[in-house]
């Protein structure tokens, strides 16, 4: 059984609402918690990890148990004080990019290109050599291979409410409350 992750910090505001918190979490999450529950029941993926799942299923299994994984990792890279980039992330984020105002350029853009919903990656491969992916739907870099570092959700239910349209401006916004010490965290693993 799966269940709702619990949030590290009460509020997010003014980057995210507490209204987006509560319904993006409360709501959304929780019925993709609840619908991979009853998809999974009786069937091979019962009892299996959310990674063990998206690598091997399709349809609606793999739908929920991908929003499932990149909501955890949406929700739990935030923090109201969050702390700034360091690190040997940091040091391979300049080495490919040249500097941070770069990186974040372009995956802001990247955020904003994503035709409907989706979600837009910092993904690692084996060697730690970094990507930035745009994915549709549930989809996520664990589903090609790689290892999620961060993600902004460009789903239009993370950000309508606050921003509207403005998807830029929430994807521009969200850097504030990135806590690069969970990000880099993910990296180091
Ligand atoms: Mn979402």
């Amino acid at each position: 059984m799966f269940t709702l992750i619990q949030l590290p910090y009460a509020s997010l505001a003014p980057v995210i609402s507490d209204q987006t918190l509560s319904f993006h979490h409360g709501k959304h999450l929780q019925t993709y918690v609840d619908n991979l529950n009853k998809l999974i029941a009786g069937t091979e993926f019962e009892g299996k990890t959310l990674e063990e799942i998206i690598r091997k299923s399709t349809g609606g299994i793999f739908n929920n148990a991908g929003q499932i994984l990149n909501h955890e990792l949406y929700f739990l890279q935030f923090a109201p004080k969050p702390a700034p980039a360091g690190g040997r992330l940091l040091a391979q984020i300049v080495k490919q990019w040249g500097s941070p105002e770069a990186f974040r350029a372009e995956f802001e853009a990247k955020g904003a290109g994503v035709f409907g919903s989706g979600w837009v990656w910092l993904a690692a491969g084996e060697a730690g050599e970094l990507c930035i992916l745009q994915c549709p739907g549930a989809d996520n870099p664990v589903a090609h291979g790689l290892k999620p570092i961060l993600t902004f959700d460009v789903w239009e239910h993370a950000y309508y409410l606050d921003y509207q349209n403005r998807r830029g401006a929430y994807l521009k916004e969200l850097w504030k409350i990135v806590d690069w010490k969970v990000v880099e965290e993910r990296y180091a693993k």
